[in-house]
């Protein structure tokens, strides 16, 4: 199974700020959106990523002040991203060694969508479900 078929399913929305909106703002976008990140971009260029974990390291290291600083200030700039073509298995291990829940997917340097560690474990349900069917239905006809 590959990226592709993640975004098949899910779409390719991805909910993103430009890098000098202020990060309250995109906490309340985080929040209503219920989402855990957004995606920095200066019109289609990827500046950075915002995690809620960088809103949590950026009010423990500044306070409350934090959230009158732009964006910019407590995003990850060095974005890691995956293609369509990639596995879902890929995708996993990128996730465990780096340690983020997010990927955003380019091709041709354009954003066509993000898949979250959710997207991927809501997948491997759905496939370990279709396989515990397949293996009932061959029990029974066996
Ligand atoms: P997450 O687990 O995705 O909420 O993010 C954990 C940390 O990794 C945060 O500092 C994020 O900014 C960073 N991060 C998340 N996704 C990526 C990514 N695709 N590339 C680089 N850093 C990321």
């Amino acid at each position: 199974m590959t990226v592709c078929a993640i975004l098949t399913a899910k779409g390719h929305q991805v909910v993103s700020v430009e890098p000098d909106v202020k990060l309250a703002a995109a906490v309340k976008l985080l929040s209503e959106r219920r989402i855990g990140s957004v995606l920095v971009m200066s019109g289609t260029r990827i500046d950075g990523i915002l995690s809620e974990r960088d809103v949590v390291r950026a009010l423990d290291e500044r306070g409350a002040a934090a959230l009158d600083e732009p964006v910019s200030a407590a995003m990850t700039r060095k974005v890691v991203s995956c293609r369509l073509s990639d596995t879902v298995t890929h995708l996993m291990e990128i996730m465990t060694s780096e340690r983020f829940r997010h990927l955003p997917v380019v091709e041709d340097d354009r954003l066509v969508g993000l898949v979250s560690i959710g997207d991927v474990v809501k997948l491997r349900v759905q496939e370990y479900e279709a396989e515990q069917e397949a293996l009932r239905d061959y029990i029974k006809t066996a």
